[in-house]
């Protein structure tokens, strides 16, 4: 069973998929986004800022549990 859940942007066309069964609120994805886009709720994170997304692809790489799957990265 996977454990995906995926935040889609209509305005930028972009989705970003994160694996909560490697997710483990390390925070490296809130700390190295510079726009603002993820926010840790309940010790996983979450996208709910992805309109303000610049497809910088740092939160896929900073990532150390490769948790992260961006559409444009
Ligand atoms: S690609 Fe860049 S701007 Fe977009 S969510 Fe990841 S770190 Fe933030």
């Amino acid at each position: 069973m996977s454990n995906i859940k995926v935040w889609k942007s209509e305005s930028l066309g972009i989705s970003i998929e994160i694996d909560y069964d490697k997710c483990t609120g390390v925070g490296e994805c809130v700390r190295v986004c510079p726009v603002g886009v993820y926010e840790l709720v309940d010790g996983k994170a979450t996208a709910p800022n992805i309109d303000q997304c610049i497809q910088c692809c740092a939160c896929v790489v900073a990532c150390p549990n490769n948790a992260i799957k961006h559409s444009s990265c």
